[in-house]
């Protein structure tokens, strides 16, 4: 397979933050691997923007030192590390006040395409959109890529919808959930639309469940207070498996294009059913005897926010009305592994008799780690013996199936940065969805506050706690093993 890597117009990217730890790990690595892709056009420029004073020559060794130490494979090619970072300059600004301000009004090109990149804090989101337009720097056409968290609830996101809507549209706005640029989400709508095999049998009809996992191995660590003041709703329902909810459940779009791929997808969140307290499962992870508890970690020992959580959903609405959707996610589980899970039902009739057993076709759509697909499916054993049945999986992990250039298709990053320059929205969120999201959120974690709900603790390296198992056990069904 021939790797294709489409040509964008050469830009300036600033990015507010540059000298973070989200643009350190993650996106200056990326634009460093797109680069050695050949997708950097020449003449395009990176230009860090953050507090602390630096010159370019000593961001570039900042960034340099970044790329060595979080940029993979692609990082020990040194020769082009160097003419990457001579593409890189940088501006000490105050997102808040005046200082750099003229200087980057004077370094930025407005005949190139224009993205600002906001990593930094919400609440520098209103002050940066502000001054970039004080100072003539954003236009009709430039581009602003937020990062998570949007809001922390709906009052919130409303208010960071409405001070971006002052100064710039909707159209201009890129609000990232990494989880959309991965290879296996774009997939995952491939495979729904671009087959007819499976969309007349994506429904409450032939689908007797689906389950979303997002399982991670580290604990919150040394930002235990930060992450204390939202939890596992807040950090990962309401975005990332909200996301990957909407990529499964909803109708088919018209186009591909970003404003009807958006519309199906918020349409899903509109039909979500509030969940019921009973549908609710919450754990904090307990100490071990090398490591501390999520409460230690919080330092809060009496915390109440959750580390892990699991969830019944229900969509009203024709095609998934009794189909439940059960989310979980958490951290210091057994294993890093995220995928989402389709469980067809049984056959109607069983004509191999009691000893063939129960066989059920389950689609895994697999996140991470070993992005790809498997469809398990049921066939005889082979061999003599009579009729006995074995599930196998029809595997379609991409470097098996397209050779290993698949394998190392562009990252999240690497495709959501590029898609902003093309001004590709599909993958981005949508501010209407934003709020959706929270709206239907909101409500799960105003209740758990009332009840004064007390999270179950869990062991570290487990599924999370027992109830969490029970939540499915009640409905006859159980959860997937959570393995890499
Ligand atoms: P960080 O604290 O490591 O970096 C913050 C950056 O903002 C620094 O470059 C700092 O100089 C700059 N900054 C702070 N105040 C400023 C001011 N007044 N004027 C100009 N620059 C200022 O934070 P981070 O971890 O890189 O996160 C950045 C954003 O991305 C946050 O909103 C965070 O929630 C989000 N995010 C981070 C991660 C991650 O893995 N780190 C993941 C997802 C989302």
């Amino acid at each position: 397979m021939v790797s294709r890597v489409i040509p964008v117009d050469s830009f300036d990217l600033v990015i507010f933050g540059g000298t973070g730890d989200l643009a350190r790990r993650k996106i200056f690595p990326a634009l460093y691997r797109r680069f050695i892709s050949g997708q950097m056009p020449e003449g395009s420029r990176i230009i860090g923007a953050a507090r602390s004073d630096h010159n370019a020559l000593e961001f570039r060794a900042l960034i340099g030192q970044a790329i060595r130490e979080f940029g993979g494979a692609a990082a020990q090619i040194d020769n082009k590390l160097k003419e990457f970072l001579d593409n890189l300059d940088y501006v000490t600004i105050d997102a808040k006040g005046t200082n750099g301000w003229s200087e980057l009004a004077g370094m930025v090109r407005k005949d190139l395409v224009n993205a600002f990149y906001f990593s930094v804090a919400p609440s520098l989101f209103g002050p940066l959109a502000e001054r970039l337009h004080a100072h003539n720097l954003a236009d009709q056409t430039s581009r602003i890529v937020v990062e998570k968290p949007f809001g922390r609830d709906l009052k919130s996101a409303k208010e960071l919808n409405a001070i971006l809507a002052l100064h710039f549209d909707e159209e201009q706005i890129y609000r990232i959930d990494h989880y959309l640029g991965k290879e296996t989400v774009q997939n995952l709508m491939a495979v729904r639309f671009g087959n007819i095999l499976f969309e007349p049998l994506w429904n409450s009809q032939y689908v007797d469940h689906i389950q979303i996992t997002v399982a991670e191995t580290v604990g919150v660590g040394g930002r235990g207070g930060y992450y204390d003041k939202s939890g596992a709703i807040r950090d990962m329902i309401q975005n990332h498996l909200m996301q990957l909810l909407c990529l499964i459940a909803m109708e088919p779009p018209s186009r591909f294009d970003p404003n009807s791929v958006r519309d199906e997808k918020l349409k899903v969140i509109r039909a979500l059913e509030p969940v019921v307290p009973h549908h609710i499962v919450r754990g904090q992870y307990d100490a071990t005897q090398t490591e501390p508890s999520y409460r230690d970690d919080a330092g809060d020992p009496k915390s109440r926010t959750e580390s892990f959580v699991a969830l019944k959903c229900e969509i009203s609405n024709w095609r998934w009305a009794g189909t439940p959707f059960y989310l979980r996610t958490g951290k210091k589980l057994k294993a890093r592994a995220s995928e989402i899970a389709v469980v067809f039902k049984d056959a109607p009739h069983a004509i191999f008799g009691q000893e063939a057993g129960r066989h059920r076709n389950i689609l895994i759509i697999r996140l991470q780690p070993n992005e790809g697909m498997t469809l398990g499916v049921t066939i005889k054993e082979p061999g003599p013996g009579g009729m006995r049945l074995v599930d196998v999986p029809l595997d379609m992990t991409f470097a098996d199936a397209l050779g290993p250039e698949a394998a190392e298709a562009p990252d999240a990053y690497e495709r959501l940065i590029m898609d902003v320059v093309r001004g590709d929205q599909t993958l981005f969120m949508r501010g209407d969805e934003v709020e959706a999201a929270w709206k239907w959120t909101d409500p799960i974690v105003q209740g758990i506050a009332e009840r004064h709900d007390v999270p179950k603790p869990y062991k570290v390296g487990t599924s999370g706690p027992d109830d969490a198992n029970l939540l499915l056990k009640r409905d006859g069904r159980e959860w997937r093993e959570i393995r890499e």
